[in-house]
């Protein structure tokens, strides 16, 4: 069983990118400015948005972190986007979810200018990602077929299945694995909680992205040998013995796919560290368009 490093690859992407952050400003140019804006004190959301911006300076970028009170209106949230959107130093921003109830996340995604949605979600960018056009990728998708690519693990042909018909995992990477090129053209099957018998489409998958958020679900004894395991799963489970309280689990039951898998994905250094590298890929991306 190889284990898929995905540390490893974010660090190789956050160096290429930093070359070309250095390319750009050689020639006299700003570097890519990514904006994050923050609602609330939520733990998790605050612990991805300061890696986020740490990431930034990693690679050269200007970050500009939004704080905002969880009291905040619906309103007045629009208003500091628009004020991003027409901010002509700010090539990206995003907006950390989730939002507190009484703020509509449809109506927040909807006021982003499509040209600065890294985070890939508008609706705009999301159709040209499934029309196969140049545009944002979702960055943890984007994420799972980078490690596809880099580890030059087989595609075509095979059997997919994904766990999972989220909006920001398992239905755009069931689209892009399912388009045309590489670490696409596969035959893929979404499963869900509606799903009946899931065992019988997982058995039967060469390649298993799961993205569901229940720790260990995916056992051994579901899957066949030689499967490529990609685990998005992060969930914080209660633990006396840790310093934090807490240990992050993946969706899979690592240990006992040790034996079946040819390929698997560890959680923590699998998924996890790419999105962050993707979504300063796509920051680049847009700082390159505009110049
Ligand atoms: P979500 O809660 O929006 O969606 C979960 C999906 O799982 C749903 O479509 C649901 O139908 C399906 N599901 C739930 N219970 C099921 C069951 N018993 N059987 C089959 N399907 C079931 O979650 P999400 O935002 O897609 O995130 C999923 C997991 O991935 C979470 O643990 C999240 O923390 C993690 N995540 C990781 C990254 C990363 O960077 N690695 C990014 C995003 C999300």
């Amino acid at each position: 069983m190889k284990i898929i490093d995905g540390k490893e690859i974010s660090n190789q992407i956050k160096l290429e990118i930093k070359k070309e952050v250095d390319q750009i400003i050689l020639k006299g140019q700003r570097p890519p400015h990514l904006a994050a804006v923050i609602v609330g004190e939520d733990g998790a959301s605050l612990t991805y948005v300061g890696s986020k911006v740490r990431s930034c300076r990693q690679v050269g970028f200007e970050s500009t972190l939004v704080k905002l009170q969880s009291s905040i209106s619906e309103e007045k949230l629009i208003e500091k986007i628009n004020l991003l959107n027409s901010d002509k130093e700010i090539d990206g921003f995003i907006v950390q979810l989730p939002l507190p109830k009484h703020i509509n996340e449809e109506n927040i995604l909807m006021a982003i200018d499509p040209n600065k949605d890294v985070d890939g979600f508008h609706p705009t960018n999301f159709g040209k990602m499934a029309l196969n056009m140049e545009t944002f990728i979702p960055a943890t998708p984007f994420g799972i077929m980078e490690l596809l690519k880099r580890y030059n693990i087989e595609t075509s042909g095979k059997h997919t299945v994904v766990i999972g018909r989220s909006h920001i995992v398992g239905r755009p990477i069931s689209i892009l694995m399912n388009s045309k090129g590489k670490a696409g053209d596969s035959t893929v099957t979404v499963v869900h909680s509606r799903t009946v018998n899931l065992e019988s489409y997982t058995k039967n998958a060469d390649i298993i992205v799961s993205a569901l958020g229940i720790p260990e679900f995916v056992k051994s004894d579901m899957v066949k040998s030689g499967v490529v395991i990609i685990d998005v799963g992060i969930t914080r489970v209660k633990d006396d013995n840790s310093i934090k309280g807490y240990v992050i689990k993946g969706d899979v039951d690592f240990e006992s796919m040790k034996s079946k898998a040819s390929f698997i994905t560890p959680v923590p250094g699998g998924v996890g560290p790419m999105t962050i590298a993707m979504l300063l890929k796509n920051t680049l991306l847009s700082r390159k368009i505009s110049i």
